[in-house]
């Protein structure tokens, strides 16, 4: 039962860190939206966070291991960009970082030795950023002596959860496209293939929203149960719709005001991104609701079309957000909405002419209501990417277009 004293307590401990309350619950409610809560549940996450950060003044620290693979540092950067004083360091005080290449301030074998008790007393979780290396028979990647794929069995095998944090640990990333020479793949895959039934809880991303990882140790650590998940091993809280389902140029989109061209009069208007190569009808996450650095802004309200860095799937390496995306903020020929996956270069035809048709009446419709006007429309568009297979897609130029039809005698 919780007492006077002990809330008292935490106020205190609040104001200490110069947090005050009112921030305090807004990360409540963003840690609860992440979680795919009702926002009515941050005050149940603000009970359980102050039982725990209590509790954890008292010695009852959750022991963290957090191991690098493959990786650039970029989800531990981004874990670590919380503003000092802020309410998400509270929540840091969650946890005991045994371990961390990155962020400990020990080193060496010291710290190898720290992790190796850590793993003997059990009861932990193993954060795992970056790619597996199965390479050159696991040589491609050397911790303390030792490959990466022995570092990584050791510590999953006695963890309660192995949370693989970040596109390269979820399906191997930026490492695991082509030519993937260092035999680069996903954490749960690499886990499957050696036999170890760990539960992964995969947040894929690049990098991953600090408040994701939030929301899973709030899960795992202080509620003490495992987030809901889909068959990718993703929570569905945070991976079950698409960006273009919550984006706020959606409605420009649903009018068919579309920007062709960085510093465009569209852009400077707003007008949706697809053109330009933006993948947020086919990636799954909430990043237009828990937005990044302090829920200040995202990727799309900043100007920049979604990369969809979302996009990896554990279950199938073919499926890897480098390899679907690239070239970025260019249009690709083939269109994928939700589930519909469709490799550029192979079966595109059949898919796009349906997708195509679709929006052409959708256009259709945006004209019979005026709703239509200026700019370029996308079949204008998607007619000169087919005239001109040796130029950049979405480098639509309406000079261009002029010239072909005086040389066709249109
Ligand atoms: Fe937003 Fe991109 Fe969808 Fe346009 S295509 S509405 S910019 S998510
Ligand atoms: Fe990645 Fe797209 Fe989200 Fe940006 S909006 S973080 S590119 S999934």
């Amino acid at each position: 039962m919780e007492t006077e004293a002990t809330v008292s307590e935490f106020q205190q401990m609040l104001s200490a860190r110069g947090v005050s309350r009112r921030s305090f619950m807004k990360l409540c409610g963003a840690v609860a939206a992440a979680a795919g809560l009702s926002q009515l549940a941050a005050p149940q996450v603000a009970q359980a966070l102050e039982k725990s950060v209590i509790g954890a003044t008292k010695g009852k620290l959750y022991p963290v291991i957090w191991i690098e693979g493959a990786s650039c540092t970029g989800c531990t950067e981004s874990f670590a960009q919380v503003e000092t004083p802020d309410a998400a360091s509270i929540v840091l005080d969650m946890i005991s970082l045994n371990y961390s290449e990155t962020l400990s301030a020990a080193a060496g074998w010291s710290m190898e030795e720290a992790k190796e008790q850590t793993i003997e007393a059990g009861n932990y979780i193993l954060i795992y950023e970056g790619a597996v290396l199965e390479g050159w028979g696991g040589q491609a990647l050397r911790v303390a002596d030792k490959p990466g794929t022995e570092h990584l069995i050791e510590a999953a095998e006695n963890a309660n959860a192995v949370v693989a944090l970040g596109s390269c640990a979820v399906n191997g990333g930026w490492m695991g496209a082509n030519p993937n020479s260092s035999g680069a793949l996903g954490v749960q895959a690499y886990l499957k293939k050696a036999g170890i039934k760990t539960p992964v809880v995969n947040i894929p991303g690049c990098p991953a929203n600090p408040e994701w990882l939030v929301s899973v140790l709030v899960d795992v650590v202080m509620m003490e149960r495992f987030p809901v998940m889909d068959g990718e091993g993703k929570p569905v809280g945070i991976f079950s719709q698409t960006i273009h389902d919550n984006c706020e140029r959606r409605g420009h989109f649903e009018n068919g005001e579309f920007v062709y061209q960085f510093g465009s009069e569209e852009e400077a208007l707003g007008y949706c991104l697809y053109p330009l190569g933006c993948r947020g009808p086919q990636t799954k996450s909430n990043c237009g609701v828990v937005m990044w650095n302090n829920r200040r802004s995202w990727c799309v309200q900043s100007g920049a079309p979604c990369i969809g860095c979302c996009e990896a799937n554990p279950n199938d390496p073919g499926q890897n957000w480098v390899e679907v995306n690239t070239p970025f903020y260019k249009r690709h020929r083939d269109l994928r909405i939700g589930d519909w996956m469709v490799q550029p270069g192979t079966i595109a035809l059949g898919i796009t002419g349906l997708l195509a048709a679709a929006l052409v009446v959708h256009g259709f419709g945006m004209k019979v209501t005026g709703r239509m006007d200026g700019g370029a429309d996308f079949e204008k568009v998607r007619s000169w990417d087919a005239k001109h297979p040796d130029k950049s897609i979405g480098q639509y130029n309406a000079t261009d277009e002029k010239n072909d039809d005086e040389e066709e005698g249109r």
